[in-house]
């Protein structure tokens, strides 16, 4: 049986773990229009996610959250620092 390997510097929809992907992305599409972040904003957040030492596996070190959900609700912020994201 082949051994799967772990990218732990990927985010989610990086990873070939499609099952936890739709989860989540089904998540992120439940949360309300206005208080999702918008497209280029949530882009922005992923690719600064996705160059931090605190990304593991599609989650943050800091904080446990999918990072990819936590990105996607406008109100919310780094955990490292407040405005990381801007
Ligand atoms: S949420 Fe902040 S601390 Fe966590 S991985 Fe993204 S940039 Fe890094």
């Amino acid at each position: 049986m082949e051994q799967k390997k772990i990218c732990y510097k990927c985010l989610l929809e990086d990873l070939d773990e499609k099952e936890i992907y739709l989860k989540v992305r089904e998540m992120i599409d439940n949360i309300p229009e206005d208080s999702r972040t918008g497209e280029d904003e949530y882009r922005h957040r992923l690719d600064v996610c996705r160059r931090c030492e605190h990304l593991l596996a599609g989650t943050c070190k800091k904080c446990g959250c999918y990072v990819e959900l936590r990105a996607a609700g406008k109100l919310r912020t780094c955990p490292d620092l407040k405005n990381r994201w801007e």
